[in-house]
């Protein structure tokens, strides 16, 4: 499938759940880069920049890791701006994507030196050139297109369709460009397009990068020659569980036409496809018990840890940790379909978080060892989209994380302590006059 087939024991997950706690994120420093190999050697034919979309996963020690890979990064705001500035990335290596930027976030943007802004609107555009210092260099803009292509994913996933609000519709393209080339201080480098997240197939990138070719011709032909670059995002979906997967090689036949014949450079945003197979969220069962016919554990991590499955009824693999290798990404991932059988009493468990909400789930209807309270389980394919959209609800504090590099593990963020759910909050404000 294209996918790295990568392991970690579950007695080194079970010694550093007992070290860290749990909840707690652990990263493979080895299968991240194993997937930058795979979709560097999927692009080798055609001229790339593999920019990490940092949203997937913003942590520092992964975006160092991924620095020093030699990736290039994409943005979708000023504290993602602050983050990829504090790793060390050189500015040329940032790309400002996003829907909704605040003109103070692309004036951090310019003053930074970034090496492209992705433009989506001509709203946009306006306060673009309304923080334009004078006689500065000038500014490197990209506009991203809605191709109006459609995905078979969640629709909270999709956005690359026709009425969304994200990208610049397709008839509106060459007009924008032609009033980027007229800006003083702006010089239109790139056309672009993200068209959602865990896509499995490669067609919408071809159709995707159809459109762009066309667009590419079409403001070429209106005289305006500064294009390098075309976007073609991220998006690239991953196999959770037994899932489908994007196969790499066929992602590159679908995108690769559009940078041979306008010879443009094929700028790539994979966040998930980098980061996400390559972590598990290990959390321990609190409590269990029975109702309604059903086998519920009661987990210490939630959906304040891992909101997946109950945003967007994500399928996420299950695993009992026990001494035996833990597989990261593969098509059948499940060893607890395999262990049910093997001496423990197999079972239909819900496995649910401490929240207040019904909602709030890790899996439902399971096959799986019933285990008992004290078990250690691990939640597959938790490196992406995992801890950057939890939160504290419940003010629960947020989960630590850690980076496994060979048989050493480091923790790269420390768990959150009560002290600080409460920072910046008080009961005596200084009251002012409205
Ligand atoms: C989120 C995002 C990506 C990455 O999406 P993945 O599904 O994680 O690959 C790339 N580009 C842009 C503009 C994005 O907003």
């Amino acid at each position: 499938m294209g996918q790295s087939v990568l392991s970690i024991s579950g007695a080194t997950l079970a010694r550093i759940a007992a070290r860290t706690g749990t909840p707690v994120f652990v990263y493979s420093a080895e299968a991240i880069r194993a997937q930058m190999r795979a979709l560097e050697a999927a692009l080798a034919e055609v001229p790339h920049r593999i920019h990490y979309s940092v949203k997937a996963n913003s942590s520092l020690a992964i975006l160092a890791l991924v620095r020093d890979l030699g990736a290039g990064v994409d943005i979708v705001s000023g504290g993602e701006l602050a983050r990829v500035l504090r790793c060390g990335f050189p500015a040329g290596d940032i790309v400002f994507s996003g829907v909704g930027k605040r003109p103070e976030e692309l004036a951090a943007a310019v003053a930074a030196g970034v090496g492209l802004i992705n433009l989506e609107s001509e709203g946009e555009l306006a306060a673009l050139a309304s923080v334009l210092p004078a006689g500065a260099p000038r500014v490197a803009v990209g506009i991203r297109v809605n191709p109006d292509v459609t995905t078979e994913t969640h629709p909270y996933t999709q956005t690359g369709k026709s009425g969304m609000k994200f990208g610049v519709p397709l008839d509106q393209v060459v007009s924008l460009a032609r009033r980027v080339a007229d800006t003083r201080g702006l010089e239109l480098r790139a056309l672009g397009m993200h068209i959602g997240s865990q896509i499995t197939s490669a067609e919408p990138y071809r159709s995707g990068a159809e459109r762009l070719l066309g667009l590419v011709r079409a403001v070429q032909q209106e005289g305006i020659t500064s294009l390098t670059t075309v976007d073609v995002g991220g998006g690239l979906g991953i196999a959770y569980g037994s899932g489908p997967a994007l196969d790499p090689a066929a992602f590159a036949s679908a995108v690769a036409p559009l940078a041979r014949s306008t010879g443009l450079t094929l700028l790539v945003e994979p966040g998930r496809f980098l980061v996400g197979n390559a972590g598990v969220l290990l959390t321990r069962v609190l409590y269990h018990k029975r109702s309604g016919g059903r086998e519920i554990l009661v987990m210490d991590a939630g959906m304040n840890d891992f909101i997946r499955p109950s945003l967007y009824q994500a399928h996420h693999e299950v695993c009992v940790v026990d001494d035996g290798e833990i597989m990261l990404a593969r098509p059948h991932a499940s060893r607890i379909d395999g262990a049910a059988g093997e001496g423990e009493q197999g079972a239909t468990v819900d496995i649910v978080g401490p929240n207040c909400e019904s909602g709030d789930f890790l899996a439902l209807g399971r096959q799986m060892p019933l285990v008992a309270p004290g078990a250690l389980l691990a939640v597959l394919g938790a490196g992406a989209y995992g801890f950057g959209m939890g939160s504290n609800y419940n003010s629960r504090p947020r989960a630590a994380e850690v980076l496994l590099e060979g048989d050493r593990f480091g923790v790269i963020r420390e768990r959150e302590r009560p002290e600080d759910l409460m920072r910046g909050e008080t009961t005596s404000p200084r009251w002012e006059t409205v």
